[in-house]
């Protein structure tokens, strides 16, 4: 499965992204853990795309209804690693 890399871009010129690259940045985006270029470039897709906004929204949706339920759901660290290798894994193959 290829994989986008993503480049250097200028700070004033966000690149135009995908919205696979859209998508696997969302929870980083959500956390607040972009650095500014990255962010600069979800932001210039999230303005440019139909799809991604509501995916983007329903996340943060999700993310404020668990920190409402008393922060992330027992598991929820175990999960993300697992679902991190299990991209890992398929990035490598
Ligand atoms: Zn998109």
């Amino acid at each position: 499965m290829p994989i986008t890399v993503p480049r250097p871009v200028p700070a004033a010129a966000p690149a135009p992204i995908s919205c696979e690259t859209a998508v696997r940045r969302l929870w980083d985006y959500l956390d607040g853990g972009l650095a500014a270029p990255a962010r600069a470039e979800v932001d210039a897709h999230l303005a440019a795309c139909d799809e991604c906004p509501p995916h983007f929204d329903f996340s943060r949706r999700v993310k404020v209804a668990l920190a409402a339920a008393g922060g992330a759901a027992p598991g929820d660290d175990a999960l993300r690693a697992r679902v991190r290798g299990a991209l890992r894994v398929a990035a490598a193959g």
